[in-house]
């Protein structure tokens, strides 16, 4: 793998930050992909036909544009669409869906292989760093189990104690916020009286 060590830095970066490293990788990498697109590729021919496919970005991806700077860029996929969609939109009949949104397929391509190589890396420095971080979200490490055919015992062990552990202080919390038992709530640490906002996170990611 030629960029193996790119991948390393990253990793240990985002493994330096709060939330899922995996997340943070790819909030990072597909703010970079929309960014170059809209300087560098709005006149690329393939991506315009991706875009025009796909009918744009998708929801989330398309929300991100209204904080780029460059309105031309902007205008100008917008104007594609639009024109592509409303003569069907005349006629009343909904207009074909031909592909995936493209940030998303970047998404996915960087979580695959970020998560083929965190399973597959036998350093010691990088599971150092990557068991200091809060390690995998669910569906991150969902796919990361699906994805290779074998999870490394140190990336199994990991996160099904972090996770055991978190429904352990989730009940603790539900427990606690029984009526009468505002002692006990009171006495909680104060991670354990937000952790309903952390098993939020945990649950649906933060990659978008
Ligand atoms: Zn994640
Ligand atoms: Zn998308």
């Amino acid at each position: 793998m030629p960029d193996k060590h790119v991948n390393w830095f990253a990793l240990e970066k985002a493994c330096a930050k709060d939330g899922c490293p995996v997340c943070t990788i790819v909030r990072e990498r597909s703010a970079r992909y929309i960014d170059n697109m809209l300087f560098e590729h709005v006149s690329d021919r393939g991506f315009r036909e991706r875009y025009r496919n796909s009918l744009g970005f998708c929801a989330a991806h398309a929300r991100s544009l209204e904080s780029y700077r460059d309105g031309l860029a902007v205008a100008i996929l917008g104007e594609d669409i639009l024109s592509h969609v409303l003569p069907d939109l005349k006629k009343g009949r909904p207009t074909k869906v031909r592909g995936k949104c493209p940030a998303c397929e970047e998404t996915e391509r960087v979580e695959r292989e970020f998560l083929g190589f965190l399973a597959e890396s036998a350093d010691g420095d990088l599971r150092d760093f990557f068991c200091a971080s809060e390690g995998l979200c669910v569906p991150h490490y969902r796919q990361l189990t699906a994805q290779n055919r074998r999870t490394p015992s140190w990336l199994k062990e990991f996160h099904e104690k972090k996770f055991t552990l978190l429904l352990a202080r989730t009940r603790a919390f539900i427990e606690c916020s029984a009526w009468g038992r505002q002692d006990d709530f009171a006495a909680l640490s104060p991670e354990d009286k937000v952790v309903w906002k952390e098993i939020a996170r945990t649950l649906r990611g933060e990659a978008d």
